[in-house]
């Protein structure tokens, strides 16, 4: 039977992650990556690249390749998202399914469960529910993309999983 996505998995290693991290959002993918040995590196794509990915992991280097020319929150992302396959999925990322990250979700009907994982992992990592909770009331959506550096979908996505599983911010 296929392996279906592993949801807690992604949500403890993104809690581990953050573990020696100021305790207040922003929280910043790219000094973990650094802290572990990873370099992330802003970098031009060449068209048609430019306008289709927004980073990846180079395994053989070591690094996170990210296109200069996203916006911040969709960047940090990124660097959260190949954060999350670093940790999680060593075997996935020498493998042939191994896949960039998109600007645009085209491709969502065939990720690869990997691919939901690391999303996953990101979206813990960086907007961790019981702080979600904490701040919804007070904040607008604008005002929480600002303070947690991901872009307004990021917040909409945690904000609809949190009003369907309300129970994850006590986790
Ligand atoms: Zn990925």
């Amino acid at each position: 039977m296929a392996r279906t996505p592993d949801f807690k998995r992604a949500s403890i290693e993104a809690k581990r992650a953050r573990a020696n991290l100021p305790k207040l959002p922003p929280f910043d993918p790219e000094a973990v990556a650094e802290d572990k040995g990873i370099e992330v590196v802003y970098a031009s794509f060449a068209a048609p690249h430019d306008r289709e990915i927004s980073g990846f992991y180079h395994k053989a280097d070591n690094k996170i390749v990210v296109n200069r020319d996203i916006s911040t929150g969709r960047m940090v992302f990124t660097i959260a998202h190949e954060l999350g396959h670093a940790l999680m999925h060593q075997e996935y990322i020498e493998s042939q399914n191994y896949q960039p990250v998109y600007r645009s979700n085209h491709h969502e009907g065939e990720k690869p469960i990997e691919e939901v994982e690391a999303d996953q992992f990101a979206a813990n990592f960086l907007v961790p529910l019981d702080l979600l909770e904490k701040y919804r009331d007070v904040a607008d959506i604008g005002e929480l993309a600002r303070m947690f550096a991901v872009s307004e979908d990021v917040i909409e996505n945690r904000l609809a999983t949190l009003h369907r599983n309300p129970w994850l911010a006590k986790s």
